[in-house]
């Protein structure tokens, strides 16, 4: 992929979640995808369309050389000013100039379960892959979602992924093919971890329930109850660096709280030791474009941990 192309990619990512304000050098996302000859936002496919699926992770624009890139699509040096002021915008509280909070600053939040895999020995404890784990969902009768269910969503991904995604429940397009994430909501999460240089395959995705409640309805808390072992021997035998929890449902589940997302955001909560952030549902995001800026903030800062987060030791 040339360096336009993998600029122009960058900056779809960035307009896509929300990212209006300055992105290279003065000029604003809208300005420097206009000059490279893409679509403009009005024109840009919707949030539901097909998405492009990059084959590879976006490049820095730094590391692209946006600067040739720019030039070699015909803008003039007018066209790239030294710099710009950037539009008030009363979305973002802060210009993104701002240097990142460091991690250590970053409120701790709810503590949930201990670091020391307490639970091996337990019930799913004999469970040695998640392999065996979608066995056991697929002949699960522990509530009675399964009888309702079209096939099972145990998750999928990589089973060393250091970054896990979690949400409520299977949807339709999810119970149809028995793949989490896969409907609009779920291609709206591959553009945002692809935003954070992060392939579908490399992460971990999966769900609180691992069958669909009829009419995609609330989960009922003995359905939460039955189902959640599951998800804690995913845990348990992925041990990734972060769990990026989506939506009320699995932020709350997962931290049993009751508090609102706009309390659960912006700290690193703990689960099982694993640090945990809170953000926004993708498909939140689709009925609610405003909250793409700080769920933006919100994956950025997982990424974070999962840069900051020490090396796995073979066999530890
Ligand atoms: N919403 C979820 O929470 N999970 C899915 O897999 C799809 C939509």
């Amino acid at each position: 992929m040339d360096a336009r192309e993998q600029l122009r990619r960058y900056l779809e990512q960035r307009r896509e979640l929300g990212e209006t304000d300055l992105a290279l050098d003065g000029l604003t996302v809208e300005d420097a995808l206009r000059i490279l000859g893409a679509k403009s936002a009005s024109a840009a496919p919707a949030h539901n369309a097909p998405m492009v699926r990059a084959t590879e992770p976006p490049a820095s624009p730094e590391s692209a050389d946006w600067r040739n890139a720019l030039r070699q699509a015909g803008a003039s040096p007018d066209e790239m000013p030294a710099k710009k002021p950037a539009a008030p915008d009363p979305m973002h509280a802060e210009p993104p100039t701002v240097p990142a909070i460091a991690l250590a600053d970053i409120p701790g939040g709810l503590s949930v379960g201990t670091p020391a895999g307490e639970l091996f020995g337990g019930e799913l404890g004999t469970l040695r892959s998640l392999e065996q784990i979608a066995a056991h969902v697929g002949a699960c009768t522990r509530c009675t979602l399964y009888s309702t269910a079209k096939n099972p969503v145990p998750g999928e991904g990589s089973a060393t992924a250091g970054f896990m995604c979690v949400g409520e429940a299977p949807g339709a397009t999810e119970d149809e093919t028995g793949r989490p994430f896969v409907g609009a909501a779920g291609q709206l999460l591959t553009k945002i971890l692809a935003a954070i240089e992060l392939r579908r395959e490399d992460v971990y995705i999966c769900n609180v329930l691992k069958h669909r409640p009829p009419g995609n309805r609330n989960p009922r808390p003995e359905e939460v109850t039955a189902c959640s072992p599951y998800l804690i021997r995913q845990i348990e035998l992925i041990r990734p660096k972060v769990i990026l929890a989506l939506g009320t449902f699995a932020a709350q589940t997962l931290l049993n709280t009751t508090l609102s997302i706009g309390k659960l955001r912006n700290q690193i909560h703990r689960y099982y030791g694993v640090p945990l952030i809170v953000t926004y549902h993708p498909a939140a995001l689709l009925r609610n474009p405003s909250w793409k800026r700080p769920a933006w903030e919100d994956v950025k800062l997982a990424r974070r941990i999962l840069d900051n987060s020490p090396p796995t030791i073979a066999g530890a």
